[in-house]
């Protein structure tokens, strides 16, 4: 599964969503799209949704008050995700974002996931990381749910990004193991 533009204002993660659409992939494997975590926020260009809240400080792991709204899962949105992504149960879950450039693999997420992508895109593999109210680390810290966190390095879309990070999902995609 692959969740795109949970911060709106975060242009090149729409487009990639699309192009990771496109991707080749063994004919085992279903893809689960969600073009758009933040419908309003991307219509609207902002990071927050039109509550004004950041979608991906609303997940119930390590909540706290600040821009991650009144309290966990306050956000229609996160509730929707929340409730969606264990009934598909996918094997990996990528969450797209920019512009901070590395290939993110949250808990015990197998690091050759995110080894296969960065290859692929020339950005760093970064271990450790955790976000308070983070929809990426609920999935993996909380549901268990082996995920990658993307962050696109720069603002600029080109179709040369866009094609490194198909083949960056192609490969990882072929380092999927059952679980
Ligand atoms: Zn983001």
């Amino acid at each position: 599964m692959v969740v795109s533009a949970i911060h709106g204002d975060e242009r090149i993660v729409g487009p990639l969503g699309h192009e990771l659409a496109r991707s080749v992939l063994p004919d085992d494997v279903t893809l689960w799209i969600v073009p758009a975590a933040n419908p309003d926020g991307w219509q609207a260009g902002t990071r927050n949704n039109a509550n004004n809240v950041d979608l991906n400080r609303n997940f119930p792991w390590a909540w706290r008050a600040s821009t991650g709204g009144p309290a966990p899962l306050s956000e229609p949105e996160a509730r929707a995700l929340i409730e969606f992504v264990p009934s598909v149960r996918p094997d990996l879950i990528v969450w797209l974002h920019q512009p901070a450039r590395y290939v993110g693999p949250i808990g015990l997420t197998p690091v050759e996931y995110a080894q296969a992508w960065s290859t692929q895109v020339a950005e760093p593999v970064r271990t450790g990381v955790t976000q308070h109210g983070g929809s990426e680390t609920w999935c993996a810290l909380v549901a268990g749910i082996p995920t990658i966190l993307i962050e696109v390095g720069g603002t600029e879309i080109t179709p040369g990004l866009l094609e490194a990070h198909r083949r960056g999902f192609e490969a990882c995609v072929r380092e999927l193991r059952p679980r």
